[in-house]
C-alpha cells in the first residue's frame, strides 16, 4: 500500500477534502472492462468558487509566493522524489483510469512526470531578471513576478504528465493554481493532490476541482480571481476558452490538438523508419496530440513501406493494459472508440483501402480498436485532414521534396512533424519548412523537460517546458532608480 493518505473521490480545497455542495458524483470507468472502478465529486460553480478563494487567499498570505525560489525548489524536488517512491501505484491508477499499458505508464508517465517536476524545481532556484545599460542616471532593472492564480484545464490523455507542466512552471514561479482535470480520467490528479502537500506544498496552494467541462471548467474559466489560464485540450474547446479569456484580458496557453505527418524519403533507413512510423500512430493507443497519423512516403519506397507495415502492425500487442507485454490498450473511452469507428467507415466511403485492422477487438468489454493503415485516400479526404485520435495511419505517396513539405503543412494543425532522411542537408532544410511546433528527425516522440513544445496554426500558442515555460507563468516588472 502506499504511504500517500488520499481521499480519491473528493474534491481538495484549502488543503482538505471535501463533498461538491450539491453533493454530486461521477462515475470513473475502467476502459479495459466498460465497468465503473469508482465516482468522484462533481464539482458545481460554488465548489469552483471556492477552490478559486482559496488559491487567491494562500497566494495573497504570500506562504509560498513570499518563498525564496529555492526553497520552492526544494519542495518540487521533493514532488519529483515522492512521485519515484510511489511509482507502482501511481502507474496503478493512470491505467485503470486511461487504458495505458502499466509498462507505459511506468516508462513515459511516471518517469516524465518525475523529470518534469526536477526540472522544473531547478528553473524555481534560476529565475532572474535583469540590469538594462540606458542613458538615464539611474540603476534599471528588470525582476519576474509570479502571476497570482493560475487555472489549469487538462485533458483525458496525458492525465499526470500535463497537470504537471501546467503546475510545476506555474508553482516555480510562485504562483498558486486550481487545476481542472478531465472528466474522464481524475485520479492521478487527486493522488497528486495529496502527494504534493506531502512534499510540504502549503495548503491552498494546489487545488483540484473535479468535474465536467461545461461547469466546472468554464466556471473557473470566466472566474474573476483567476489570473491566468493554461488549457491543454481540443482545438474546438480551446477557441472557446481563449475568447472567453480573452474578452476578460486574461493571458492563455492554449495546448491544442494535432493531425502530425511524418515524412519518408527514399534515402531514408527503412528498417529504423519503421519503429519510429508504429509509435508514432500507435503511442497511447493513437491518443497523442503529438502523434503521427499522417504518414507521407517518396514513391520509389512506397509500396516497400506498406508491405513492411501491413506485415508489422497486425503483431503489435494489442490488449489489457495490466499485462506488462501489452503495448496498446484500449481507447480511454467509449465516445472516442465510437469516434475512430465513424472516421474509419468515412474512410471506406472516402475510397480508402485498409491495409489492417479496420475493426474492433472484442476483449473483456473494453473499448479496443485494432492499429489501423489506410491507402489511397486524398490529400483533401476529412480523415486525413482532421484529428481522428485514435490508432489510425493514413499513408500517402510524394514525387518531390517539395510536394512532401507542402502535403505536411496542408491541415489546420502544426503541433509536430517527423523527417526521416539519412541526407543531413535534407534534414535540416525539411525542418526548417515544416509548419509545427517540434521537428523529430530520424525518431519521433523524443521528448524532454529541457526542451519546449507547443503549437502554430489550430495546434494553439504558447511553450510548456524548456525555460520558455516560465514566460508564460511570469509578469516582468522594471524598477528605476535615480543615482541623482
Ligand atoms: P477537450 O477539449 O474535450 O477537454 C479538455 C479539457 O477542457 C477537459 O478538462 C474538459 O473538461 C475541459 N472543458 C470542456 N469544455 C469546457 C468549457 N466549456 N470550459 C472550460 N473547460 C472545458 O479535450 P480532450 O478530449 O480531453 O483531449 C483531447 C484533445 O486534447 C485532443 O484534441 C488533443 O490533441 C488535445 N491535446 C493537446 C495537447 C498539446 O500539448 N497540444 C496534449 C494533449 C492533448
Amino acid at each position: 500500500m502506499s504511504p500517500i493518505e488520499i481521499e480519491p473521490g473528493r474534491l481538495f480545497v484549502g488543503g482538505r477534502w471535501r463533498e461538491a455542495a450539491d453533493g454530486a458524483r461521477t462515475e470513473v470507468i475502467d476502459p479495459s472492462r466498460g465497468t465503473v472502478v469508482t465516482t468522484v465529486a462533481e464539482a458545481g460553480a460554488a465548489d469552483v468558487d471556492a477552490a478559486v478563494r482559496a488559491a487567491r487567499e494562500a497566494f495573497d498570505a504570500g506562504t509560498w509566493s513570499g518563498l525564496s525560489g529555492r526553497e520552492r525548489g526544494r519542495i518540487l524536488y521533493r514532488v519529483a522524489e515522492l512521485i519515484r517512491e510511489n511509482a507502482d501505484e501511481l502507474a496503478r491508477l493512470e491505467s485503470l483510469d486511461v487504458g495505458k499499458p502499466i509498462s507505459l505508464c511506468h516508462a513515459v508517465d511516471i518517469t516524465n512526470a518525475a523529470n518534469d517536476y526536477e526540472h522544473f524545481a531547478a528553473l524555481a532556484h534560476s529565475l532572474d531578471g535583469a540590469v538594462r545599460d540606458t542613458p538615464m542616471n539611474a540603476l534599471a532593472y528588470t525582476k519576474r513576478e509570479p502571476l497570482g492564480v493560475v487555472a489549469a484545464i487538462t485533458p483525458f490523455n496525458f492525465p499526470l504528465i500535463l497537470a504537471g507542466s501546467k503546475i510545476g512552471p506555474a508553482l516555480a514561479a510562485g504562483n498558486t493554481v486550481v487545476h481542472k482535470p478531465a472528466d474522464e480520467t481524475p485520479l492521478s490528479a487527486l493522488y497528486m493532490a495529496g502527494l504534493l502537500r506531502k512534499a510540504g506544498v502549503p495548503d491552498g496552494v494546489v487545488n483540484v476541482v473535479t468535474g465536467t467541462g461545461p461547469v466546472a471548467g468554464d466556471a473557473l474559466l470566466r472566474h474573476r480571481g483567476v489570473d491566468k489560464v493554461a488549457f491543454t485540450g481540443s482545438t474546438a474547446i480551446g477557441r472557446h476558452v481563449a475568447a472567453t479569456a480573452g474578452e476578460a484580458l486574461k493571458p492563455v496557453t492554449m495546448e491544442l490538438g494535432g493531425n502530425a505527418a511524418n515524412l519518408v524519403f527514399e534515402d531514408a533507413d527503412l528498417e529504423k523508419a519503421v519503429g519510429a512510423i508504429i509509435k508514432a500512430f500507435v503511442f497511447n493507443t493513437g491518443q497523442f496530440c503529438m502523434g503521427g497519423p499522417r504518414l507521407l512516403v517518396a514513391r520509389p519506397v512506397y509500396a516497400t513501406l506498406l508491405g513492411i507495415l501491413a506485415d508489422a502492425v497486425p503483431g503489435v500487442p494489442v490488449g489489457d493494459p495490466r499485462d506488462p507485454g501489452t503495448v496498446v490498450g484500449p481507447m480511454a473511452g467509449e465516445k472516442h472508440l465510437k469516434k475512430v469507428e465513424e472516421y474509419v467507415e468515412l474512410a471506406r466511403k472516402e475510397g480508402g483501402r485498409i491495409v489492417c485492422g479496420g475493426e474492433r477487438l472484442d476483449l473483456d468489454g473494453g473499448f479496443y480498436y485494432k492499429p489501423t493503415v489506410i491507402a489511397d485516400l486524398s490529400n483533401d479526404s476529412r480523415v486525413v485532414q482532421e484529428e481522428i485520435f485514435g490508432p489510425v495511419l493514413t499513408v500517402q505517396p510524394f514525387d518531390t521534396e517539395d510536394e512532401a513539405v507542402e502535403l505536411a503543412n496542408s491541415t489546420p494543425y502544426g503541433l509536430a512533424s517527423g523527417v526521416q532522411t539519412t541526407n543531413l542537408a535534407r534534414a535540416h532544410r525539411v525542418a526548417d519548412r515544416l509548419q509545427a511546433g517540434i521537428v523529430w528527425v530520424n525518431d519521433w516522440a523524443m521528448l524532454d523537460p529541457a526542451v519546449p513544445f507547443g503549437g502554430v496554426k489550430d495546434s494553439g500558442y504558447g511553450r510548456e517546458y524548456g525555460p520558455e515555460a516560465l514566460d508564460a507563468y511570469t509578469k516582468v516588472k522594471s524598477v528605476v532608480v535615480s543615482l541623482d
